[in-house]
């Protein structure tokens, strides 16, 4: 254990300079209150969990004491918002405070976010709002859980900051943990801008602190984009088995790791909707669920184009063929897993397809239907309409399953009971607003063991009521 005062601070990415990043010092929140804390997000730092009860826990993450050995810094980036390109963007409201390493040699960055303005404000206040950061702590922990990259929470604090919305809210901070910040903006900005230098130090520092393997390639640089490319694609082909919409896939959100970054208006799906826009503003459906993995792609292009300078175009353009078919290879793994079809067999993708339509034409909840579906294939029927079709496709399904005793055991394991629906996370924040923090606790206690049913909370488990279908959620945060 390691005592919060004792973290060791190594900060790579400030050494870098200020072509890289600003020096901004946070602007503390008033009255600073903590909301809620992750155990397991504290564990990869090596510290013990009653420590987020001392008053220098909420000091420090609410911006009015910081470490003599962080050097908090905003990162200039640029990118692709919605498909056109944006010049100048960079963290306008979050700082990155240091690189924490921990006992077993990982490189943590700690990042506030919420801690005022910055060179890279723009027009904006520099201020996170009570409900976006409990939305993206409770996200960071379920999607963890769930066994989907991303980005980590420490920890939310709130205080008494009237912060401008569509409506007056309170001023609060999120804590987040990754082992980068380094987003594909990064590497667009340098390119864009022309600086070659800098783009050449940021690729050297990204492979050393990033990719080390990469470096002993023969092209580090295309096999570092390589594995970018792959984890990306898992990453995606996760969101798509588990019914998660980001929501704003642009690519200053897109992480260099491939792990899920920024969160804003995402959802998890409720009802079964290929189509669904979870982003009240997104009035294209750029980033409908379904288009995800083509987004993926595209963002990809982005990161390539800025990485021509160092390698051939033609070897940028082979690694890109490969993305539809790797995400196709690896959603296909996971719903066979989550169905318990053993092996692969060339009627998959359709039989697939066909439960996904019905899921669709019945309105299904796609959580439910899949969880009943290994739990008790009788049950499963409830969810659909038309239970002459369902029925013909189960007898294909059964069919289809793994005979041996081992693959339910299996199937329990990887088809989750509890889901951060927008309409459990909306009830813990109206909760949370009235000063009231212990519901964003308790869902995000469940929520760190989503495949075994818990005692007592089976109502966290079950469809969301008529209020809490189809919440529109705003991009303001
Ligand atoms: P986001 O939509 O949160 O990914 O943010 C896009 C860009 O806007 C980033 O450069 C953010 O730092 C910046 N930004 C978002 N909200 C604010 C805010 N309240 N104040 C300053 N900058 C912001
Ligand atoms: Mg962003």
């Amino acid at each position: 254990m390691t005592s919060l005062a004792d973290l060791q601070f190594d900060n790579r990415f400030a050494r870098l300079g200020d072509t890289f990043s600003s020096k901004v010092v946070p602007e503390p929140l008033s009255n600073p209150q903590l909301v809620v804390s992750s155990e397991d997000a504290m564990a990869l730092l090596d510290l013990d969990p009653a420590e987020a009860q001392s008053e220098i826990f909420t000091e420090l993450f609410s911006g009015m004491k910081i470490w003599s050995e962080a050097e908090p810094r905003a990162m200039v980036y640029s990118g692709h918002q919605f498909g056109a390109y944006n010049p100048q963007l960079g963290d306008g409201r979050g700082l990155l405070l240091g690189e924490v390493i921990n006992s077993t040699g990982e490189y943590w960055d700690l990042h506030l976010k919420g801690a005022g303005s910055t060179p890279y404000s723009r027009m904006g206040d520099g201020r996170a709002v009570l409900r976006s950061s409990i939305r993206e702590f409770l996200a960071s922990e379920a999607l963890q859980a769930l066994g989907i990259p991303t980005s980590r929470a420490l920890c939310v604090t709130v205080g008494d900051n009237p912060v401008y919305r569509e409506r007056q809210e309170r001023g609060a901070m999120l804590l987040r943990m990754a082992p980068s910040h380094i987003r594909f903006g990064h590497f667009e900005f340098f390119y864009y801008t022309k600086q070659h230098d800098a783009l050449r130090e940021l690729v050297d520092f990204t492979l050393q602190s990033c990719y080390p393997a990469s470096q002993q390639a023969d092209e580090p640089v295309l096999d570092m984009y390589r594995q970018v490319l792959r984890r990306t694609v898992d990453m995606i082909a996760r969101w798509q088995a588990y019914g998660f919409c980001h929501g704003v896939m642009n690519t200053d959100n897109m992480s260099i790791l491939g792990i899920t970054f920024d969160f804003g208006p995402y959802a998890f799906l409720d009802d079964y909707d290929a189509g669904h826009i979870c982003n009240h503003s997104d009035h294209e459906g750029r980033y409908a669920f379904n288009r995800q993995p083509a987004i993926g792609h595209w963002n990809l292009a982005c990161l390539a184009q800025a990485l021509t300078p160092f390698v051939e175009v033609d070897q940028l353009k082979a690694e890109l063929a490969t993305v539809m078919p790797l995400h196709q290879a690896e959603y296909m793994r996971l719903m066979r897993a989550r169905l318990g079809w053993a092996g692969e067999q060339p009627g998959d993708e359709e039989l697939l397809q066909r439960l996904l339509q019905q899921m669709q034409d019945s309105a299904s909840d796609y959580h439910i239907t899949l969880r009943l579906l290994a739990e008790d294939d009788s049950t499963a029927r409830d969810q659909f309409i038309d239970r002459a079709t369902f029925d013909a496709w189960l007898q294909q399904h059964q069919a289809r399953q793994a005979a041996d005793p081992g693959a339910l055991a299996g199937r329990l394991t990887c088809n989750p009971v509890y889901i951060l629906r927008n309409y459990l996370a909306q009830q813990a924040i109206t909760a949370a607003e009235e000063n009231d923090f212990s519901e964003v606790q308790q869902l995000h206690q469940i929520l760190r063991q989503p495949f075994t049913r818990q005692p007592g909370r089976e109502a966290y488990a079950a469809p969301p009521p008529d209020w809490g279908r189809r919440l529109e959620i705003s991009c303001s945060s």
